[in-house]
């Protein structure tokens, strides 16, 4: 029996969601422990392509049970519109396949107003939040003052206890941004539109992995962005506000005795990034709009264009270091096919001085690429599902990441689709 996380080794939008729709096949569970509906995971298969926001990328397998672990931010509202988008291109979702921990905090309506009208203060001093609410979610679970899944039934309990919340919290709403509170009506017709919708769906998801593992059911672990956007080990304060390594899996899943066995990181043959923050490998002018186009890099969630640069050998290092990633998937090698010449940020200059060490964040704000260049290959790879058939500059390209990097790379992504994948093991 093996268990598996799959996590972002970049700032996310690595695709992992593909790595999780392809490998899925394998596993029997697959559950998302942290991170909310402010990125999109993007899944193309034989059912069609889907932009995935909360729910598991297991959800497309039949067989497979999708769990929402209790370190998610759970919106209710959000999460049924999903639901009902997938749904509508044919894929079943039920409580046969999905489940929401009864111990996932929810995130109302006033999370997201809050993370909106504080980017609104903040001026041109943003973070770039998607503004889905998870920075004032998390921090007001923390405080604890939000309310679990599983208060839904308790409904009296739920409402008193969501009446003393909303009283704490329209003092902020109202005195710090002078913003409207909300209204017992208003907090009603949340919990009773939206809240009851995903009611079917919650249950005590921890006993439920305790015996799938028990019965010796495979488990898969999917994370949402990536290494460089964990809140204690990321570019913080540009971080999200979770931690999204797989050492957190156990804990935001709702199993703390999960062993994971393997952990895939996965790594963009590239690098982008979404939103503020520093981002040393950064590209501009002509070289960076070729490839942003030639790899589609758009937001999935909010069609933002995503700033672009070299793989960044420094960056991806550190990210799987601190994954603590058994292997890793490299994707969108397609995409360089573009290239004459392939850009490398191999080290940084920090106060005058070159490292190949990730740096502390402050640091990163001065701190330069050295960049190499290596051959391109200028061929179509995208129909290529054997290492030694691709050209031999990709090969190289591959085994000089495998090499810098330090841990072995399994898998080769040469297009969005399940199938466009060599697989190295
Ligand atoms: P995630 O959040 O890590 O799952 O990543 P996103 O879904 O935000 O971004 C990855 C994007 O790249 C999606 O649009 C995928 O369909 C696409 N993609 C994934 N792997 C490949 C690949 O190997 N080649 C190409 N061309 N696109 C890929």
């Amino acid at each position: 029996m093996s268990n598996c996380a799959i996590v972002g080794i970049n700032w996310g939008d690595e695709g992992k969601g593909r790595m999780v729709d392809l490998l899925t096949e394998r596993y029997d569970v697959v559950v998302r422990f942290q991170g909310g509906g402010n990125a999109g995971h993007t899944v193309e298969n034989d059912l069609g392509k889907f932009a995935l926001h909360l729910l598991p990328s297991g959800i497309f397998r039949s067989g497979v049970m999708n769990i929402l672990g209790n370190g998610v931010a759970l919106d209710p509202e959000n999460l049924m519109t999903e639901i009902e988008e997938v749904r509508s291109k044919g894929v079943s979702i039920t409580p046969d396949n999905l489940m929401i921990s009864d111990r996932a905090s929810l995130l109302g309506p006033w999370h997201r107003d809050m993370d909106e009208l504080e980017e609104m203060r903040l001026k041109d001093k943003k973070y770039g939040s998607t503004k889905q609410g998870i920075a004032p979610f998390y921090s007001d679970k923390h405080q604890k003052k939000t309310v679990l899944a599983g208060e839904l039934f308790y409904p009296e309990k739920l409402m008193a206890h969501l009446i003393d919340i909303m009283e704490w919290k329209n003092l902020t709403l109202e005195l710090v941004y002078g913003y409207k509170p909300y209204t017992l009506e208003q907090i009603e017709k949340w919990v009773n539109e939206s809240c009851e919708k995903i009611k079917p769906f919650v249950a005590d998801t921890g006993a439920y992995l305790k015996n799938a593992s028990e019965s010796g059911k495979q488990i898969l672990f999917e994370a949402q962005l990536g290494s460089l956007r964990d809140l204690d080990y990321g570019i913080y304060p540009y971080t999200t506000s979770s931690n999204t390594m797989a050492a957190y899996a156990p804990i935001g899943s709702g199993f703390p005795a999960a062993k994971i066995d393997d952990v895939i990181g996965v790594c963009k043959a590239y690098s982008t990034c979404v939103g503020e923050g520093p981002f040393v490998c950064e590209m501009s002018g002509e070289e960076a709009e070729k490839l942003r186009e030639a790899g589609n890099e758009y937001g999935a969630k909010t069609g933002r264009p995503r700033r672009v640069g070299p793989i960044d050998l420094v960056a991806s290092r550190y990210g799987v270091e601190v994954q603590v990633a058994t292997e890793v998937a490299l994707t969108k090698l397609d995409v360089l096919s573009c290239m004459d010449e392939i850009p490398v940020c191999t080290k940084y200059i920090v106060d005058g001085k070159e490292t190949d060490r990730f740096p502390f964040p402050l640091a990163l704000e001065d701190a330069k690429p050295v960049i190499e260049y290596v051959k391109g290959w200028k061929k179509d790879i995208s129909g290529v599902r054997e290492f030694s058939e691709l050209p031999e500059e990709a090969q190289d390209y591959v085994i000089m990441i495998e090499k810098a990097i330090g841990c072995p790379i399994s898998y080769v992504s040469v297009g969005p689709e399940r199938e466009s994948i060599i697989i190295r093991k």
